[in-house]
């Protein structure tokens, strides 16, 4: 393709684009495929001689589009918004047009010193501390793009890892670093989303998941006391990871609480996860939800979510650029150059090399929009999720499961959970409007978001009334089938009734000899025979833990332990749905904990002594009965 036929092709795509956006309502919200629709469309080799451009535009439409869920559909309502905005696609065109590789300020300057600029706009206009702003006079801080959310969580944990090692390298000058790593422990709120989890599994640390109170708000108190706890058990507290709007019900961690808490715990590293709420505090009436920030060593927010910048987009601050940079630096000869001293170089700022000019497409948003358009949007959707919480409220059936602050309603109907399941299956399977569940106080809720950019009261009022109108079809059907249910049950009561009574009459005595039945029924045992646990290759040790918090301990690889262990199939473990992008298993609590589940700190020393006393060939009497009844009897 030359630059002529690129020009024509590019506006044809535009056009494309254009007649996508303004006709998506014309589409179903979710494609109607099956797992692998699209290896049956497409050719299993890639074409060997060039194809026309009017074949694969046209196979976009006929194979790649029936596939497509589309995110910018008025009728989508699922997680939270994908930032989507003309300037931003165009930002993005043009940074795929230039073409650079940004990962030091040599290798394209604009690139980085863009990126800084831009970043530095948007903390003020969010009313972040100056402390994190690049270009404020004494400040040790600045902001950097990241993929993603889960990566800002990934280096932020790196980098209060390096921290922690070095102190108590420091301390401990004649200890490995590997022994120092397993007293390391992380924690978060069991409402965190599971990037938090993921990081600890990368960085091979303990993560503590507590339970916050029942506005699903991780509270000072809690954190101070599970650290307390582990500090006395010998473990070293180095990271928090609060949330301000959780993937679940968009619910707040008390972080003024938790910032002043952790102030007893210096050298402990408070990471602030924003990713969906963060990009609302540019409005003046929203910053009392970033209360505490001051407190904060690293804060994320996602303007590709909230903030009509298009994927990927994730911005973080720290506080300390060098306590983020001194984790991730490695300096090979071919990167060095003359300014490194002078400039930043964004490659020490995470985890790839390689970075895309992603700071254009903010740019472009930032100023064509302007931080006045951009809370005109906020407030939009905000003013969206109220009206859709009016509805919810004066339908009797159903309920409100959060406290609604942003563009997040959580809803059921009063119910069961199953009850909730289907009627947001039957919905989904429509194509009508698409929500996803999560799981607010252990109940099933469904979450309704605004996210189209140009969402109308029409289209709330339209979303509810396709709820409410699957609501009244399934009440109906469950009165039905409850109703023929009860019928059913009453028919075969009266019939069991009538045969059992035939077949006492002829084989119970009791049933004609009253004198029997006086005598009373011998009394069952309550006692049940001790549980044997079973154990493949790896030791399962069970302690009686001395913790009564409700919270669980994520060992660093336990899945990999977990799977394929028949032992933890029963009721050992629960489903946990902890929000609405995971599923996962954990044993339901620590005094039940098995292999591959969450081991307490006393567990720790008792498998390295098992560990030891396998290895040692030589093992003493006492030491070999010590180990063998540790692992069979469980507590
Ligand atoms: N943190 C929070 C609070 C989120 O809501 C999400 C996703 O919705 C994430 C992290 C993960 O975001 P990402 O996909 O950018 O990693």
């Amino acid at each position: 393709m030359d630059s002529t036929e690129f020009r024509k092709r590019g506006m044809e795509m535009v056009e494309y684009i254009c007649t996508y956006l303004e006709t998506l309502n014309e589409r179903r919200v979710t494609p109607s495929v099956e797992p692998g629709y699209l290896r049956h469309l497409l050719p299993s080799e890639a074409p060997q001689e060039p194809e026309d451009w009017d074949q694969i535009m046209s196979d976009v439409e006929d194979k790649i589009m029936p596939g497509v869920t589309h995110w910018q559909h008025p009728r989508f309502h699922a997680y939270f918004p994908a930032g989507n905005s003309f300037p931003s696609i165009l930002g993005d065109m043009l940074g795929d047009g230039i073409g650079c590789i940004g990962f030091s300020w040599a290798a394209s300057p604009a690139c980085t010193e863009l990126e800084t600029i831009v970043l530095d706009w948007l903390g003020k206009a969010i009313g972040l501390p100056d402390h994190f702003l690049a270009l404020k006079e004494g400040s040790t801080g600045g902001g950097v793009i990241q993929t993603s959310a889960s990566e800002c969580v990934l280096v932020t944990m790196l980098a209060a890892r390096a921290q922690a090692l070095k102190r108590l390298k420091a301390q401990h000058p004649f200890v490995e670093e590997g022994h120092l790593l397993c007293k390391l422990m992380a924690y978060c709120s069991k409402e965190a989303h599971s990037c938090v989890e993921k990081a600890a599994m990368i960085c091979f640390v303990k993560l503590r998941i507590l339970e916050p109170d029942e506005h699903a708000s991780l509270r000072g108190q809690t954190i101070y006391e599970a650290m307390e706890e582990d500090e006395l058990q010998g473990l070293v507290p180095f990271f928090v990871s609060t949330t301000l709007g959780t993937t679940g019900s968009c619910a707040f961690d008390n972080l003024p609480e938790i910032g002043k808490q952790l102030q007893r715990f210096p050298g402990v590293w408070l990471h602030v996860d924003a990713a969906y709420a963060g990009n609302s505090f540019i409005c003046p009436e929203l910053k009392p939800l970033l209360k505490g920030i001051e407190y904060a060593d690293s804060f994320n927010t996602n303007p590709n979510k909230w903030l009509l910048t298009n994927f990927d987009c994730s911005t973080l601050w720290v506080r300390d650029r060098i306590r983020l940079t001194s984790a991730l630096v490695v300096d090979p000869l071919y990167l060095k150059h003359g300014y490194s001293d002078a400039a930043i170089d964004y490659r020490h700022w995470g985890v790839p090399l390689s970075r895309r000019f992603r700071s254009l497409k903010l740019w472009f948003v930032l100023r064509s929009y302007g931080i006045s358009g951009l809370q005109h949007y906020i407030r939009h959707h905000i003013k969206l999720a109220k009206r859709f919480e009016e509805l919810v409220l004066k339908d009797k059936r159903f309920e409100i499961c959060n406290q609604v602050k942003l563009g997040l309603v959580c809803f059921r109907l009063k119910g069961s959970d199953k009850l909730n399941e289907k009627l947001l299956s039957i919905i989904n399977e429509s194509g009508k409007l698409h929500m996803v569940p999560a799981s607010v106080n252990d109940r099933y809720i469904i979450r309704f978001c605004a996210v189209a950019q140009n969402a109308t009261a029409e289209d709330i009022d339209y979303a509810w009334d396709i709820i409410v109108d699957f609501a009244n079809e399934l009440l109906e059907k469950e009165q039905h089938d409850e109703l023929s249910e009860i019928i059913n049950r009453k028919k075969q009561d009266t019939l069991a009734q009538k045969r059992s009574f035939f077949v006492r009459m002829v084989s119970d005595p009791k049933i004609y000899n009253p004198a029997i039945n006086k005598a009373g029924t011998p009394k069952l045992s309550m006692e049940l025979p001790s549980p044997v646990v079973s154990r493949g290759n790896a030791p399962i040790i069970r302690t009686q833990s001395s913790v009564d918090h409700n919270s669980w301990i994520s060992w660093p690889l336990a899945f990999l332990f977990n799977s394929g262990n028949n032992e933890d199939k029963g009721n050992n473990v629960s489903l946990r749905f902890r929000h609405l992008d995971t599923n996962v298993r954990h044993s339901s609590s620590r005094r039940n904990s098995g292999a591959g589940s969450s081991p307490s700190p006393e567990n720790e020393q008792e498998l390295v002594n098992v560990q030891q006393e396998q290895k040692s060939p030589r093992k003493s009497p006492m030491a070999m009965r010590k180990a063998s009844s540790t692992r069979d009897n469980p507590n």
